[in-house]
């Protein structure tokens, strides 16, 4: 009879302490699962007309995919390809530890940026000969492949910048800078 009852108290909180450990077990499972997944968001991006300069590889997230597909579709209708000098970059500072001012919140460090340079009938086109006041001087295809970019919603050309930067595309992410905070974060907090 005593034997029972003790045994009957010593196996419930038994089983709640085996419980708990099996949560506690799984929460830093699944965290750690979690933020594998989130850097793992970083993909290497191929296509037909999106190519890495020097077979570099086109590093951008998975986000950002839909962009370069549709920029790959209008590489493909005016028949150039892009070669992709700089895509995804790795921050060497460590930007989360101080306030981060805008000018470097670069699209680059997220994912969201390629610099490129076209190549139409063999001929490059590089930042000097894409810039604004060469524009109208280059050949239709380049222009129209340009423009298409720039009449999209949502894709920037780094040529109708202050600053002006014609091998640059992105999508503004940077726009809304906490936004961008936390997808630097996750991908530098891994
Ligand atoms: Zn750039």
């Amino acid at each position: 009879m005593n034997k029972k009852t003790q045994s009957k108290k010593i196996l419930p909180v038994t089983s709640i302490l085996v419980a708990f450990i099996i949560v506690g077990v799984l929460a830093v499972f699944i965290n750690s699962c979690q933020k594998k997944h989130v850097v793992s968001n970083l993909t290497t991006f191929k296509s037909s007309n999106i190519v890495g300069y020097k077979n570099k590889p086109v590093v951008v997230d998975a986000t950002f995919v839909p962009t370069m597909n549709l920029i790959n579709s209008y590489a493909v209708n005016n028949n150039v390809m892009v070669y992709v000098t700089s895509s995804y970059r790795h921050s060497n500072n460590n930007l989360k530890k101080t306030v981060v001012k805008p000018a470097s919140m670069s699209n680059h460090l997220i994912g969201h940026a390629i610099d490129m340079n076209i190549v139409y009938k063999g001929k490059w086109y590089d930042s000097k000969l894409m810039s604004k006041n060469n524009f109208s001087r280059l050949p239709f295809n380049v222009r129209n492949f340009l423009n298409e970019i720039r009449h999209t919603p949502n894709i920037r050309w780094g040529g109708d910048f202050k600053t002006q930067d014609p091998v640059h595309i992105d999508d503004h992410y940077n726009k809304n800078r906490s936004n961008w905070t936390v997808k630097f974060n996750a991908l530098n907090n891994s």
